[in-house]
């Protein structure tokens, strides 16, 4: 249950992430390196203090966490190594498997078509993706014509690649938190 302070919050976050974000002494050098930050409802400073405080319903029902471009930029300026990256990815599973509706319901649609993609074949799948994002997303009209200039030029590949062993990509979902519901 999402409730707005959650003291366990941080714990949960470190064992998933085994990130200490109580290290964070709010330099602020992450959020001025972040090429997302003009976008964002949260800083990645601000969230760091927020994950301390077990501000979990305004966390994981931010933008932030889902318009991080995992770029990595703040965790390799942070001078205490926290890897700030992995940190919102950890509240990304977290708002997935707490069913929270995402505040950015495109982005959070292109995540669940890649991830299928992935368990699927193995690797990235442009067929896949498509068809899982046009659906989830609604938008299944949108760019047909810039998709069939693509097919025209053989930039997209309608049959999925795959690799060798697809059950060992499975038994990966399986037994990672959450995959078994992708
Ligand atoms: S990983 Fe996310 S939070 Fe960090 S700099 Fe890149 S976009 Fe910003
Ligand atoms: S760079 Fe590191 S220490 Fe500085 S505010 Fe960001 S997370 Fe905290």
């Amino acid at each position: 249950m999402i409730t707005g302070l959650n003291a366990g919050l941080e714990k949960r976050l470190e064992a998933d992430t085994g990130q200490k974000v109580r290290s964070c002494y709010q330099c602020k050098k992450c959020s001025a390196g972040c090429p997302v930050a003009f976008a964002m409802d949260l800083l990645p400073h601000e969230v760091m203090r927020m994950v301390v405080y077990g501000q979990e319903a305004r966390l994981l029902g931010s933008s932030t966490i889902w318009l991080c471009a995992s770029c990595e930029t703040c965790s390799t300026r942070c001078p205490n190594e926290i890897d700030i990256a992995g940190v919102m990815d950890g509240l990304r599973r977290m708002a997935v498997d707490e069913g929270v509706i995402p505040a950015e319901p495109e982005i959070a649609a292109f995540h669940k078509s890649f991830l299928a993609g992935i368990k699927l074949a193995g690797k990235t799948n442009e067929p896949v993706l498509i068809g899982a994002y046009k659906a989830l997303s609604r938008r299944v009209f949108d760019d047909l014509g810039l998709g069939a200039v693509m097919l025209a030029k053989r930039k997209i590949k309608l049959l999925p690649r795959t690799v060798k062993d697809r059950r060992a990509v499975r038994r990966i979902f399986r037994g990672s938190k959450g995959g078994a519901r992708m």
